[in-house]
């Protein structure tokens, strides 16, 4: 990776925990889980609101390290819209980018990839899919639906 694409990927994160997008509750979700990386200290809680099939509304509220908050911040943008099915795709995506052998290609364009440094430190690969995971229980309902990353 050169050196002008890893500082653009810094900034990126660092712009997303200093402001993130749809940090705070949600009145009425139809969804919620919080999710807990004990290994970095990460706490955070997603909700959700499904309108048939669609996510119309995902917010959150964290406790954590730059990577945690700027990946659920990025997560909250993207899957806004979103069916649970392409909700789904996108997870399953991303992670396999985390932990592909491959350096990932094609997502240069997608603010995701700043989120891709992770992959030389394995211990932040969880932070960065916390959100993740507790989006994909918030899925299920408002029921205890608590990750934690092992
Ligand atoms: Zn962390």
């Amino acid at each position: 990776m050169s050196t002008d694409l890893r500082d653009l990927y810094q900034e990126i994160i660092l712009e997303h925990s200093r402001k993130p997008k749809n940090s705070g509750p949600l009145d009425n979700p139809t969804g919620e889980a919080q999710g807990n990386n004990p290994l970095c200290g990460d706490r955070i809680t997603v909700y959700i609101n499904l309108d048939g099939d669609r996510i119309a509304d995902a917010r959150f509220e964290a406790r954590g390290c730059a990577i945690s908050v700027a990946s659920a911040s990025m997560m909250t943008e993207i899957v806004k819209g979103m069916t649970v099915g392409e909700a789904e795709t996108a997870l399953q995506r991303f992670e396999g980018h985390l932990t592909a052998k491959e350096t990932p290609e094609l997502i240069e364009d997608d603010e995701l990839a700043a989120l891709m440094g992770v992959r030389e430190f394995p211990t932040r690969i969880k932070c960065a899919t916390l959100p993740w995971h507790t989006f994909r229980a918030a899925l299920g309902g408002s029921g205890k639906n608590d990750v934690t990353t092992e």
